[in-house]
């Protein structure tokens, strides 16, 4: 492996605000240096033993608001992208997990990032785990809401395969309810539910085949490139999206790549956006276009599609996240389309485990993931809120390592 020059430039903090940055705590510094003095396999392997799902994290996470977001070289505008060096290191090397010998039986409620990092760290230590599934495929939004453009799929078979070879029991198409919960918290030594958030917020407006939620749509896109399944939707023409968080962006730009003229409307201003820097620029050299200060109204349909009335906003107060809110100034506009796509955010689940506590419907827990229920953990979004992969992995390896300290002094 070659590495390259921008590495050389990394200033090997003492006190680096890089690993600071990184919701995993990742030791750039460490990774840097040991690769400069090519000792590549070394580096590779702190690096997995960190995290084994550097894989994805490295091509998903938001890296301008993390690790290379918080690079000191930032103040002379040439931060350093760690990013790349570990794109580069999953791609080339392979790791090879070795049991630890630790017992106990740990269940994890669904195979999102948070629910696969468990089960690799958990069975990686020696653990009988388990992982109940409600698809008949596994990987949750990795899976079936980040486009392969962004995440090839081929690093969560990977991912996949590692749990064949740890002996990770799967079990797909099973949705764990209330009372299959409590039986396993019963059944199990340790149980962590990792289901992230299933439902998008939609519109208050009559409901139309032609306005899609952003995460439905991704959904029966991906399956159809990833999985060869039947493609549900049909999209072609004209297309608006509203909002502009990551789901917008994934939606735009994977309608662009079905040939449909595609625009984003959003009721902000771009310093508002929860998009990066980076996923608006992929949106905008894809060719779509992004009207900014613009809030839906009303919808009218007839046979040809859709009339979206739009009224013009202008940013008022900042909101409790320095977010400015937009005004209405009464002045509106219309655009047609063919297909109104929704990116307008997840919802919480609708207190499914009533057992659980919860608060505005996320799962509550303690500093180490526990919750009210003993030996019960929760992690990822289902805690969170719409959160990040990183920090849904990061949150799952509290969860993991107390279930480990309790092991240790049993
Ligand atoms: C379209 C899209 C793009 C995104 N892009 C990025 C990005 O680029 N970078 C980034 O860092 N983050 C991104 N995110 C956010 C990120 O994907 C999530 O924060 C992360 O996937 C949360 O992980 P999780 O394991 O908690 O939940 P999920 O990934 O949602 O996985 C939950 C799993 O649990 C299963 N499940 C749910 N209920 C049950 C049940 N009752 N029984 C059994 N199984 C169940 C689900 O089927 C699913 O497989 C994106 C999100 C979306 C929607
Ligand atoms: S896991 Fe994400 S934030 Fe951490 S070093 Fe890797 S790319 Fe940066």
């Amino acid at each position: 492996m070659e590495l390259d020059e921008v590495f050389q430039k990394c200033l090997i903090c003492q006190n680096p605000f890089c690993k600071k940055g990184c919701p995993i705590n990742t030791d750039i510094p460490k990774i840097i240096d040991l690769c400069r003095k090519g000792e590549y396999v070394t580096a590779y392997k702190i690096l997995m033993e960190n995290n084994p799902l550097a894989s994805i994290t490295s091509r998903v996470c938001p890296h301008e608001f993390n690790c290379y977001g918080n690079c000191i070289l930032n103040r002379k505008g040439t931060p350093i992208p760690f990013y790349k060096l570990e794109q580069d290191l999953t791609a080339k090397y392979r790791y090879e997990y070795s049991y630890k010998d630790k017992t106990g039986r740990v269940a994890i409620i669904g195979s999102g990032p948070a629910g696969l990092f468990s089960a690799i760290y958990l069975a990686n230590y020696g653990l009988d785990v388990t992982i109940f599934e409600k698809n008949s495929y596994l990987g949750g939004i990795l899976t079936d809401g980040i486009p392969s453009s962004r995440l090839p799929y081929e690093f969560v078979e990977e991912i996949i395969n590692t749990l064949v070879k740890l002996n990770v029991n799967i079990i797909k198409n099973t949705k764990v309810d209330e009372g299959k919960l409590l039986e396993l918290t019963k059944t199990f030594d340790y149980a962590i539910l990792a289901c992230g958030l299933s439902k998008s917020r939609t519109l208050d407006f009559k409901e139309s085949d032609r306005i899609i939620d952003a995460i439905s749509f991704l959904k029966d896109y991906n399956l159809a490139r990833k999985l060869g399944y039947k493609e549900k939707y049909k999209i072609n023409g004209k297309a608006i999206v509203l909002g502009l968080g990551n789901v917008a962006c994934d939606a735009a730009n994977a309608l662009r790549h079905l040939d449909v003229n595609t625009t984003i409307c959003y009721r902000r201003s771009q310093e508002e956006a929860p998009c990066t820097p980076m996923e608006l620029n992929e949106c905008i050299n894809n060719g779509v276009t992004i009207n900014y200060l613009l809030k839906p109204d009303s919808i009218t349909e007839n046979s040809r599609g859709l009339k979206v009335k739009f009224e013009k906003t202008i940013l008022g107060e900042p909101d409790e996240r320095g977010r400015h809110t937009p005004v209405g100034t009464n002045e509106f506009i219309t655009l047609e389309c063919d297909y109104l796509i929704t990116a307008l955010g997840q919802l919480p689940l609708e207190n499914e485990f009533i057992n659980v506590n919860t608060n505005s419907n996320y799962v509550v827990t303690d500093d180490n993931n526990l919750t009210n229920i003993p030996n019960l953990y929760a992690v990822g979004d289902i805690t969170l809120g719409a959160s990040t992969v990183v920090n849904a992995i990061s949150s799952a390896k509290v969860a993991c390592n107390d279930i480990l300290s309790k092991i240790t002094k049993e």
